[in-house]
C-alpha cells in the first residue's frame, strides 16, 4: 500500500513537501542528442550542478526570485543563482563586457566591494569603469556612455547612504543610448521596489542579506530576460562555477516566503531609529529615505515605495575617535558588516565595507570617518526600546 501522510499515526507535524532539498550534482541523460542540446543551451534540463539548469532546489529558488521581481509578468524572465552577491556581479560583468564593449558606467554610490571590483580588479582584465558624480543628473550619463559601454550600473538604494535614484528617468535615457541598465536591489528587496517595473533591464542581488534574513546563507542572483540568463548559464556560469549550494537555496526559498512580513518590521524599526537619531544633539545628519526631509523621499514616493527598508546611516559630531567610541560602547547592537539580519547591526563603513576606497575618494562620496551605518533588525517593542537606549548611551560616550 502506498504511504499516506494523512493516515500515518506517527506523522511529523510538518507535511512532506514537494520543495525538498535535492543534493545530487549529476543527472542521467535520456540520450546523446538530449545531452548535446542541454549543453548547447537549446534545451532546458539538468546535467551537472554547474551546467544546464543546475540543481532542482536551486532552480526553484531562481524561479521564485524571478517571480518576486517580475510578479505576473514573469513569463519572459528568468534568474540565475550564484554562490554570493559578488559572484553574481562579477559573472554579469564578465558576460556583458564583450570585445569592443569593455566599459562600465556606474554610479559611485555603491557597495564598497562592487566599487573595488569595478575600479581595482576588472581593469586588470581590460574592463574599465567610469563613475558619474550624480546619478540623477542625466547630462553626466550622457557624457560618459559611449559605443564602448557594456552596461550602466546603479543601486536602487545606495549602500551606505540609502539614496534612491529615479530609475524611470535613468532607464529611459540609458536605453535611448543603447546600453542595458543593471540595478543592485539588495538593500530594498522586491518587497519594497521592483526595478524591472521601472524600466531597469537586469537586477542583481546579494541574497545573503534580508532575503535570507537570518545570516544562514551566502548567495547572489541575477534576474533578466530569459535569453540573457540562458546565455550566461551556458557560458561564463559554467566556467566560473560559482553556483549556489542546494542547502543554501532551500534556506533562501524559505527566507523569500517570509520576506514581505519581515521587511515591514525592519522598515518600522529603521524609521523609528532615524527619527530618534534626528533628535539627538550629538548627531549632525541622518540618512533615511522615508524621512520626509530626506532628498530621496520624493523619488521613493514616486516609485510607489510604501516603506524605506532596513538600512539607515548617520553622522556623529566629532572625529574618527568619537565614531570608534560610539561603536565600541554598544552593548546590545551587534558590531558587524552585514545588513537585513533579524537583529540590529551597526557598521563603521570607513574602516570596513568601504575601507578599500582611498580616503579622499571615499570622503567625496559622503563616507566620512564619522559615518555610522545601522541595519535595523526586527526587535519587538521591549527589545526595540533597548536598541534605542543602547544608541543613546553609546552617543553619550562621544566627547562633543
Ligand atoms: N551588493 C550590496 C548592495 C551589498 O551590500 C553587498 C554586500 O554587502 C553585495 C552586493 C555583495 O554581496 P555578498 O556579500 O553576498 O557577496
Amino acid at each position: 500500500m502506498a504511504y499516506s501522510w494523512q493516515k500515518d499515526p506517527y506523522r511529523s507535524i510538518v507535511k512532506p513537501r514537494k520543495d525538498g532539498v535535492y543534493l545530487s550534482i549529476a543527472y542521467g541523460f535520456k540520450d546523446v542528442a538530449t545531452a548535446a542540446r542541454i549543453f548547447d543551451g537549446s534545451e532546458e534540463g539538468y546535467a551537472y550542478a554547474r551546467c544546464g539548469e543546475g540543481n532542482p532546489t536551486v532552480r526553484s529558488f531562481e524561479r521564485a526570485m524571478a517571480r518576486a521581481e517580475m510578479g505576473e509578468l514573469v513569463a519572459g524572465y528568468d534568474a540565475l543563482a550564484t554562490s554570493s552577491g559578488m559572484a553574481a556581479i562579477t559573472l554579469l560583468c564578465l558576460a556583458l563586457a564583450t570585445e569592443g564593449k569593455n566599459e562600465i558606467v556606474s554610479s559611485p554610490f555603491i557597495y564598497g566591494g562592487t566599487y573595488s571590483l569595478f575600479t581595482q580588479y576588472l581593469p586588470k582584465l581590460g574592463i574599465t569603469c567610469k563613475m558619474v558624480e550624480d546619478p540623477n543628473d542625466i547630462t553626466q550619463w550622457d557624457r560618459n556612455i559611449s559605443s564602448k559601454t557594456a552596461f550602466v550600473f546603479i543601486e536602487s538604494a545606495s549602500n551606505p547612504l540609502v539614496d534612491i535614484p529615479d530609475l524611470e528617468k535613468i532607464a529611459e535615457f540609458v536605453q535611448s543610448r543603447g546600453a542595458p541598465l543593471v540595478c543592485d536591489n539588495t538593500v530594498l528587496t522586491p518587497s519594497i521596489l521592483k526595478p524591472l517595473y521601472y524600466g531597469v533591464d537586469i537586477v542583481v542581488h546579494s541574497v545573503s542579506k534580508a532575503i535570507n534574513g537570518h545570516s544562514t546563507g551566502l548567495g547572489g542572483v541575477i534576474i533578466a530576460d530569459k535569453e540573457l540568463i540562458a546565455k550566461i548559464r551556458c557560458s561564463w556560469a559554467v566556467v566560473l562555477g560559482a553556483v549556489m549550494d542546494p542547502d543554501c537555496a532551500k534556506r533562501m526559498v524559505d527566507g523569500l516566503k517570509t520576506l514581505p512580513e519581515r521587511i515591514v518590521r525592519h522598515s518600522q524599526n529603521a524609521l523609528e531609529t532615524a527619527k530618534f537619531l534626528k533628535q539627538n544633539s550629538k548627531v549632525s545628519k541622518v540618512h533615511y529615505p522615508f524621512l520626509p526631509s530626506n532628498a530621496s523621499y520624493k523619488t521613493a514616493i514616486k516609485q510607489d515605495m510604501t516603506m524605506g527598508g532596513p538600512l539607515l546611516a548617520f553622522e556623529i559630531k566629532g572625529n574618527l575617535k568619537d565614531a570608534v567610541n560610539f561603536i565600541e560602547s554598544l552593548g546590545v547592537i551587534i558590531h558587524a558588516t552585514h545588513l537585513g539580519h533579524n537583529q540590529t547591526i551597526a557598521t563603521h563603513p570607513a574602516s570596513t565595507t568601504h575601507s578599500k576606497i582611498p580616503k579622499e575618494e571615499r570622503e567625496k562620496l559622503g563616507i566620512s570617518d564619522t559615518l555610522i551605518r545601522i541595519s535595523a533588525g526586527r526587535e519587538k517593542e521591549k527589545e526595540f526600546k533597548k536598541i534605542l537606549k543602547d544608541i543613546e548611551t553609546a552617543l553619550k560616550m562621544t566627547k562633543l
